[in-house]
């Protein structure tokens, strides 16, 4: 009888990823990590939930204004919110070239706001 080789403690323990934080939404995180978590939540608070890159509501993250990779600062003033999916559209692009590439054109909204 060959003794088996697969019992060894470490193997086990490389089959199961580190347990991270599961409370909450779960949702994907940027950066991870507490604090940009609470900088996304100051950010949604100070700015509202109007993404900055493509003008609908709903904005579930923080964009940096200048890119961190340029040496954009995670301050409030260098974050707005973002949707997620614009947010990683955008990357690293600079907001020059993501209006060049996605216009608002706010000038389309029909908003038939007087009813009375
Ligand atoms: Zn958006």
């Amino acid at each position: 009888m060959p003794a088996s080789p697969r019992t060894s403690c470490a193997y086990r323990q490389l089959s199961h990823p580190p347990r991270t934080t599961q409370s909450g939404g779960g949702r994907m995180s940027k950066w991870g990590g507490a604090k940009s978590r609470a900088l996304v939540g100051a950010t949604l608070a100070r700015w509202g939930t109007t993404c900055h890159l493509c003008g609908r509501p709903g904005a579930t993250t923080a964009d940096h204004l200048v890119p961190r990779s340029l040496g954009g600062e995670d301050t409030l003033d260098n974050l707005r919110p973002a949707h997620a999916s614009c947010n990683y559209s955008r990357g690293n692009m600079s907001l020059a070239k993501w209006f060049e590439l996605h216009p608002l054109n706010t000038s389309q909204r029909a908003k038939p706001s007087r009813v009375w």
